[in-house]
Order: C-alpha cells, then sequence, then structure tokens
C-alpha cells in the first residue's frame, strides 16, 4: 500500500480515537496533529493542551502530512487500548519517514509514566512524553527536543487542575461540552492504573467551574458534563489533594464545598442549560447528590455507577469499598427519589479468582438492577497495580464466554427499557445531524437515551419534543411533535 493510500485508511482507522480540530488561521506558522484516545478526561485533557499550545501560535490540522508536530492522548486502562496507540505511534512514524521528516512525535496522558523509557531510548518512537500533570511545561519541552534533546516530563502533582486554563473546544458540536472538576483518584481498586498514572485526587476551586459553564452557556452550549475519575468525591476546600483534607483547620473544613453543593450551584446557572456528570463511584456517592439531582429538572435523570461485579467476595479482592448490599441500598434510594432515573454500569468480568458462582451472582445483579446500558469488559492485568500482584487465573475461553453472556443480558434489559419508551413523547436536545441519515438530527433525552429525527426547520442545540415510534437496543427513533 503507498503512503497516501496508508494514510487515508489510517486516519480512518483513528476515527476509533478522534482527531480533533479547530479552524485553520492564516496567521498560524505552526500546526498541531492530536489524536485522543481513552476516557472523556483523555478528550477533555487534550483541549487543555490545544489551549496551552495555542498561546505558543500552535494550531490544529487534520492533515498529519503538514503537522509541525503529531500528539496521541493516551489510554493504558485496558491491554487493548495500548495496543492501539502503539499502532498508531508506528503509524506516525511512518508518515515522518517517509513524508513529513520534520514532525515531531509526543505521548501524552495516561502512557507517559508507565512508557517513557520504552517509547524514548529503547524504541525511539518519540520525541516527547508529557504527563497529565504536566501540560503547561509544554513550550520548554518542545524547545528541548528542537535544541535536539529527548524531552520528558511526568512529574505527578498534587496541586495542578488547570483550574485558569480556558480550553479550546475542539471537534464539538458547540452544544455539548465536557468541563473537568476533579483530577487523578484515591481509589486504589486493585484492578485500575489510574491512581498510578494519574496521580492522586485533586478538586478544581469551584469558582473556576462555575465561570467555565457560564461561559459555555452564554456561547451557546445547552449541556455540560462535569467530569472526574470519581466525581462524587470531589471536595473544594481551598485547594491541595483529598488526602490532605483532615490535616486542614475545623474551620476550613466546615465550609468546604462538596460535589452536592456543587452540582447545586451549576444546576441554578441557568434552568436550560443541562448538567451531566461522569463518573461516579458507588463508594462515595451519597444521598446528598441524589436529592440534588431530584431537585433539579436541568440535571439529567441518567448516572454512570459502575459496579464492576455483582459478587461481595470479589469486589472485595477489587478493593471496591462496597458490597453487593451496599450497592444494592444506593441503587434503591436512586429509584426510590427518582423512579425515572436511568442507570448505567462497568463491568469487569474474568477478574482473578472469579468463580462460576460470582459470575452467576452479577448475572442476578443485572436482574435486579435491570441496566439502561452497561460497558463490559474483559479483565486485562494492568502492569504494577495490586491485581498483578495475584494470579490471572481465568482462562480466556471463559472471560470470553462470561463476557458473551452478560453483554446478552444487557442488550435484553437495553431493548426492554427502549421499548418501554415507545409512544411516549421526549425533550431531546438537538447535538448533531444522525451518522446515517444526513436528513436526519440525533439528540438525547434526559435518560442519556439517543435519538433520531427528521431535521425539519430545526436547529442544533434547540430542545423539541420527540413522540417515540421504533426503536433498537440501542437508539430511539421519532417523529417532533
Ligand atoms: N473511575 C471509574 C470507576 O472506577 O468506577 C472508571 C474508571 S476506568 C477509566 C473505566 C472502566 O474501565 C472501569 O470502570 C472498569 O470497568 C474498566 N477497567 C478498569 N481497569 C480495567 C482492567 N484492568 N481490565 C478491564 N477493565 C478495566
Amino acid at each position: 500500500m503507498n503512503i497516501e493510500k496508508l494514510i487515508e485508511k489510517e486516519i480512518d482507522d483513528a476515527k476509533q480515537g478522534e482527531v480533533l480540530s479547530i479552524p485553520k488561521s492564516e496567521a498560524a506558522s505552526k500546526k498541531m496533529y492530536i489524536e485522543s484516545y481513552g476516557c472523556q478526561m483523555n478528550f477533555s485533557d487534550s483541549e487543555i493542551v490545544a489551549s496551552i499550545l495555542s498561546d505558543e501560535g500552535f494550531h490544529t490540522t487534520q492533515n498529519i502530512n503538514e503537522a509541525d508536530i503529531v500528539f496521541v492522548n493516551t489510554c493504558s486502562v485496558r491491554e487493548k487500548a495500548e495496543q492501539t496507540i502503539r499502532k498508531r505511534l508506528e503509524f506516525y512514524n511512518s508518515v515522518k519517514r517517509e513524508k513529513n521528516p520534520k514532525m515531531l512525535v509526543g505521548v501524552l496522558g495516561c502512557m507517559a509514566e508507565r512508557l517513557k523509557e520504552k517509547f524514548l531510548e529503547e524504541e525511539k518512537l518519540v520525541d516527547i512524553v508529557v504527563g497529565p500533570d504536566s501540560y503547561r511545561d509544554l513550550r520548554n519541552l518542545i524547545e528541548e527536543v528542537e535544541d535536539g534533546k529527548k524531552a520528558v516530563n511526568v512529574i505527578l502533582s498534587l496541586e495542578e487542575t488547570y483550574a485558569d486554563i480556558n480550553p479550546v473546544r475542539l471537534g464539538g458540536n458547540g452544544v455539548t461540552a465536557f468541563v473537568s472538576i476533579t483530577r487523578g483518584c484515591d481509589n486504589m481498586c486493585s484492578f485500575c492504573v489510574v491512581p498510578l498514572t494519574r496521580g492522586r485526587e485533586r478538586s478544581r476551586d469551584p469558582k473556576s467551574i462555575i465561570k467555565e459553564c457560564t461561559d459555555l452557556f452564554a456561547n451557546g452550549y445547552k449541556e455540560i458534563t462535569l467530569l472526574g475519575q470519581n466525581v462524587d468525591s470531589y471536595l473544594w476546600y481551598g485547594g491541595g489533594a483529598k488526602k490532605d483534607f483532615r490535616k486542614a483547620t475545623k474551620e476550613v473544613q466546615n465550609t468546604s464545598i462538596t460535589f452536592a453543593n456543587l452540582l447545586d450551584m451549576v444546576a441554578k446557572i441557568n434552568p436550560k442549560l443541562r448538567i451531566r456528570f461522569s463518573t461516579s463511584n458507588p463508594q462515595d456517592m451519597g444521598v446528598d447528590v441524589i436529592d440534588t439531582m431530584a431537585k433539579h429538572d436541568n440535571i439529567c435523570k441518567y448516572i454512570h455507577l459502575p459496579v464492576q461485579s455483582g459478587s461481595s467476595r470479589l469486589l472485595d479482592v477489587m478493593k471496591r469499598g462496597y458490597n453487593r448490599e451496599k450497592y444494592i441500598t444506593l441503587i434503591d434510594n436512586i429509584k426510590q427519589r427518582m423512579p425515572d432515573c436511568a442507570i448505567s454500569m462497568d463491568m469487569i468480568t474474568g477478574f482473578c479468582s472469579e468463580t462460576e458462582e460470582d459470575h452467576k451472582e452479577t448475572l442476578s445483579l443485572m436482574d435486579y438492577v435491570k441496566y439502561d446500558y452497561g460497558y463490559m469488559f474483559k479483565y486485562s492485568e494492568r502492569p504494577n497495580t495490586p491485581a498483578a500482584r495475584m494470579e490471572d487465573d481465568i482462562p480466556e475461553a471463559t472471560k470470553q464466554r462470561r463476557l458473551a453472556e452478560i453483554i446478552n443480558k444487557q442488550q435484553e434489559h437495553s431493548l426492554f427499557h427502549m421499548k418501554e419508551k415507545l409512544g411516549k413523547t421526549y425533550e431531546v436536545l438537538i447535538e448533531g445531524v444522525s451518522k446515517k441519515s444526513d436528513t436526519h438530527f440525533y439528540g438525547r433525552t434526559t435518560y442519556n437515551s439517543a435519538v433520531v429525527f427528521e431535521k425539519g426547520n430545526h436547529k442544533l442545540g434547540e430542545y423539541v419534543k420527540v413522540k417515540i415510534e421504533d426503536c433498537t437496543s440501542a437508539t430511539l427513533k421519532g417523529k417532533v411533535i
């Protein structure tokens, strides 16, 4: 395959990650090409990077051949994500060799700390490695590499929240935006690499969050998703790591701001501004958060509540900080206070020592909750996590079979919830043109269900009432009334 064809194919492949772009400017002297993989947090971080580099005269491009620098914002959560990113790096290097020798290659985010030596020294795949707390250092790092050095900064911080950075909204629809509220994670779940790659948990100054959300609404945005690895754990007491909260004075502790307080403040910006948040952690989600959701119509009635397993024994091995009974109590509280609230989960199957009995408990928990959606994964061992010291003892075929069983069950439940909506009318925020038909828009209900309908004279960012006429397990179809 010649290089043009390869580039076309690779850009297509990259769409499972996303190429982000802002309009080209005549004045732009330097161009960056940036791809993001993994969680919403990574996409949000790329917007911070674009903002920091735009101050240095960089503009983004979607054409890798003209890029002065290419960055991949990486994900380490599962082994498969890492393999995808490695392939991308090999591709950038082929472009560099054959098309664009001046181009620098940089790795951002979660893979930085773990693979810095391997990428820089051993495999010579990259020129710059930048960890998630070092984006402000990008300018120096680029200068270093221009001076012929390999540039790396993977220092994790106890304070950095990029509170003052106004993210450049990349590749967006002008309707929905992510706003980061916490960084890092203190939970130390035994399977999870996030605390190692993103550092200790810290919360962002609520004033800067409210300002960012208010500005977004003033600029036409209609929906904000507050982001963090564990949003329920948000705690503002003047700055610094959450683990140091106990060292603060009583007065400071008593005037601290919790996630429920923050949610309430953001919801009050304007009733026409929809609020979502992700991700919740069952060990930290309090009834105060549920009550705040119930109080405000503009807080979407949808909670993503990763459970990971239905077995208390396995939850203990995973160090999740709750058991099956506590999780069920939380679900019951949500259903009692907001009977129509949609709930989704993450589930890991085939974790170390998982028995057939544990797996059955997972299936029975799914039957109890009847999740609206689910994100289900086979366990993959992550280096240096506590679980990496355990035996990854579930045969691949068993992992695969159990995964298929939970996916099948989830599809039944998703279809059940979608069918319940047939004939009913929902308010939908128009977010974009349908991927399958350019005469149709898609949007979402408060329950996070995707709805497709004819465009008519409607516009992006408008709220419309749609009567549901048909569905699959993933999408509703309807007519604007
Ligand atoms: N902070 C959230 C939490 O812990 O509930 C989500 C963290 S992670 C970015 C997203 C999902 O990836 C997790 O909820 C989990 O289901 C999955 N995951 C994390 N580590 C994994 C591993 N080692 N193997 C398979 N799946 C994993």
